[in-house]
């Protein structure tokens, strides 16, 4: 009895030093109500530490009084594991401690319930738990942030005390959890000092000697370093003195895990990233901020462009200071964080800071964690896609942020395209490229756990490429690419063949929509297996059949269908006797030479196979590029050619000159090229178009005669039609 007394006044003696203040009797009295109602409920229990289960609860409770807590918070804090730990009823904590109280404690509960049987579940289960602890968590948090404030308080004191757990897996795991989950959670918050050592801790037991390594080297540095600092301090000291502005200075030492994020993430020295000499002024009020700002610019010069006023413009997540980087007179940079107290505590805070200046969390306003709502939402979307593909969740993950800090969930191995489909379908489609920790990465970057990722989107561009295939992981993504694929390719497909079938009717001059519903075109569509309209547009515009087929149906045999050049893009220009191409290792073959890219010998030429012949294309004209393997035959040209070839070609000239347009025709036939039939069109910025039917032996022919218009005063471009130059 005597030993319980003695430790309950010690818990309100060491609650009332860190709050600062003294707590009210009602306070007090609830405070020991609590403790005594824990500790009679705990006394089975012992810690992995040996001591009585009890001081755990104790020790939460005051980190939540650093956190300037509210008297309700830390009675749930001494309570937080009475309900799962102790099968005490939640009705009790109700009726002794209130409605509030009894809140947390089951926010709390709940969350530690679904840990609690994660040990035993697969591993398939164990990723689904995963997802729905963060969720039951991010819920619990949309009800009231205390919660989850006694829940990080609950995890850093289990962190803080992990070295007595003696397996060294399970430690890892309560590691990477804590910085997968609670050091996010703690960072969109704003508390960043609950972050910063939740972070410290967890890269202790996940790395640990990595972790020690770093932290004698730091350790080193700083000793060097001290009397510099000093100096500077003293230095920047004096001159707020002088100028009668009253301020207090700290060091400033990033925490280990973000040197070690940045050394390892972007791949840089420990000197390159350990700014050592940085100091953080804090001051009453925001005008001072900007006096010391004046002070310190007036000590040493400002690097350029390091200045950042976050007071004027403060960051997203409301973070508020200004920045400045100076040279001091050693030559070295010295960077300084000017804030008043309030922003001070805010940064370090977060929503908690509400507490420090006595104003309370006020649950009713939303706006606080308006931020983590639409955070919850982006998450519970993300995660939907991995719970959909079932086996992605027995992959290994990898947890990455966004810019903002928001979690996106992706199988081991994913590439920054995998980041941006989970961001949205959209965003992946408009990948451009991606940073990871502010640098670019190619596309086939493995994202590393705790890799902050922005996508750089295009809004210009058309979509993915198949490419991308090779470098993305999740199935997920797959899916999506192949799923624009497809629908991309038939809805051209669908598009050709419906401008064919409009040909169709308008020949027959029946409308489209009756031509469909008739009996010819039913009976088509049932040899052919296709169900709709758009299967058959598809199966005409893929070539599977073609126009001269459908009219062949409609149109009865005896009546003559006259063959429109427009049909197939061909012209029946010549037809050769055999002596100018090879058409699958023959001579002798009959070809017609294709209209829209009027094939000269010497081009790089293929045969098409079509229901009326053979025709000639060059290989690369844009309507041999869909036209289906079988049907294309290689084809090549004999060297025996006496024959003359017609071949379109296209010149800008300037308008100004009468005579230019006789001077080409002069000059093209002086080389021996006849031209057929030509055109001529204005154009608007000075120049007209002449548009030339020729007649040339061979493509060596045509090049040359083009090359020496190129070089007539007056010509603004000579190009062949059909794309081939
Ligand atoms: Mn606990």
């Amino acid at each position: 009895m005597a030993r319980t007394e003695l430790d309950s006044q010690m818990l309100l003696g060491d609650l009332e030093s860190i709050l600062q203040y003294r707590l009210k009797r009602r306070d007090k009295e609830r405070i020991l109500e609590a403790y005594e109602f824990a500790r009679f409920h705990h006394q089975e229990q012992v810690r992995d530490s040996g001591e009585p289960f009890v001081s755990h609860p104790v020790e939460v409770s005051k980190i939540l009084a650093q956190f300037s807590a509210d008297n309700d918070t830390i009675v749930a804090g001494l309570l937080h594991d009475i309900v799962e730990d102790c099968n005490v009823p939640l009705s009790e904590i109700t009726e002794k401690f209130g409605e509030t109280v009894s809140l947390i404690v089951d926010g709390v509960t709940k969350i530690s319930n679904l840990k609690l049987n994660e040990k035993l579940e697969s591993k398939v289960v164990k990723s689904r738990m995963k997802v729905e602890t963060l969720r039951k968590m991010l819920l619990a948090l949309s009800n009231d942030p205390r919660i989850i404030i006694v829940k990080l308080a609950d995890r850093l004191h289990n962190m803080r005390t992990l070295d007595y757990l003696k397996d060294e897996e399970k430690r890892k795991d309560k590691a990477r959890e804590t910085i997968q989950i609670y050091a996010p959670i703690a960072h969109r918050i704003g508390m960043h000092k609950m972050q910063a050592e939740l972070e410290d801790l967890s890269f202790k037991f996940e790395y640990p000697e990595e972790f020690k390594e770093l932290k004698a080297k730091v350790n080193k540095k700083l000793k060097e370093r001290q009397d510099i600092m000093d100096e500077y301090k003293n230095i920047v000291m004096r001159e707020l003195r002088k100028n009668r502005i009253a301020a207090r200075i700290e060091g400033r030492v990033k925490h280990l895990y973000s040197i070690w994020q940045k050394m390892v993430k972007k791949n840089r020295s420990f000197d390159e990233v350990f700014d050592l000499i940085a100091l953080r002024i804090v001051t009453g009020d925001e005008v001072n901020c900007y006096k010391i700002l004046g002070a310190a610019h007036s000590l040493w010069p400002p690097m350029p462009g390091r200045f950042k006023d976050y007071i004027a413009a403060p960051k997203s997540n409301g973070y508020k200071s200004l920045h400045t980087t100076l040279i001091t007179h050693r030559g070295e940079p010295l960077e300084i964080q000017i804030r008043s107290e309030r922003m001070h505590k805010e940064a370090e805070f977060g929503v908690a800071s509400h507490w420090v200046y006595k104003e309370g969390i006020d649950v009713k306003d939303r706006s606080w964690f308006s931020q983590l709502v639409d955070w919850q939402k982006d998450l519970i979307e993300s995660f939907k896609d991995i719970e959909s593909i079932s086996h992605e969740l027995v992959q290994e993950e990898v947890f990455v942020f966004t810019p903002k800090g928001e979690v996106v969930h992706l199988p081991r191995g994913a590439t920054p395209i995998d980041f941006a489909y989970a961001i949205h379908t959209e965003v992946g489609h408009h990948y451009a490229g991606a940073k990871v920790n502010d640098r670019l990465v190619p596309v086939n970057y493995e994202l590393k756990l705790g890799d902050r990722v922005e996508v750089i989107v295009n809004k210009a561009s058309d979509g993915p490429s198949l490419d991308w295939l090779k470098y993305v992981r999740a199935n997920s993504t797959k899916a999506k690419i192949k799923r624009f694929f497809k629908n991309e390719y038939s809805n051209k497909l669908i598009e050709r063949g419906k401008e064919i079938f409009r040909k169709i009717s308008k020949r027959l001059a029946v409308a489209m929509d009756e031509l469909i519903e008739s009996e010819e075109i039913q009976h088509l569509m049932v040899r052919l297996g296709v169900h709709n309209e758009n299967d058959l547009f598809a199966k005409l515009g893929d070539g599977s059949i073609t126009m001269g087929e459908v009219l062949g149906i409609l149109v009865p045999k005896d009546e003559e269908v006259e063959t429109l050049p427009e049909e197939t893009e061909l012209v029946k220009q010549k037809q050769v006797k055999g002596n100018e191409v090879i058409v699958g290792g023959e001579t002798g073959i009959a070809v017609y030479f294709a209209k829209c890219c009027t094939p000269l010998p010497g081009d790089d030429i293929v045969a098409v196979m079509s229901s009326r012949g053979i025709s000639i294309h060059n290989r690369d004209c844009r309507n041999v590029r869909d036209i289906s393997r079988e049907k294309l035959v290689e084809a090549s040209w004999t060297m025996a050619s006496s024959e003359k070839f017609s071949a379109w070609i296209v010149v800008e000239f300037d308008s100004s000159d009468k005579s230019l347009m006789n001077k080409i025709t002069e000059r093209l036939e002086s080389k021996n090229a006849k031209v057929k039939k030509y055109s001529v069109e204005s154009g608007k910025w000075g120049y007209d178009t002449l548009m030339a039917n020729i007649l040339v032996k061979d493509v060596g022919q045509l090049t040359s005669v083009m090359e020496n218009l190129r070089g007539m005063r007056g010509i603004q471009s000579v190009k062949r039609l059909g794309g081939v130059s």
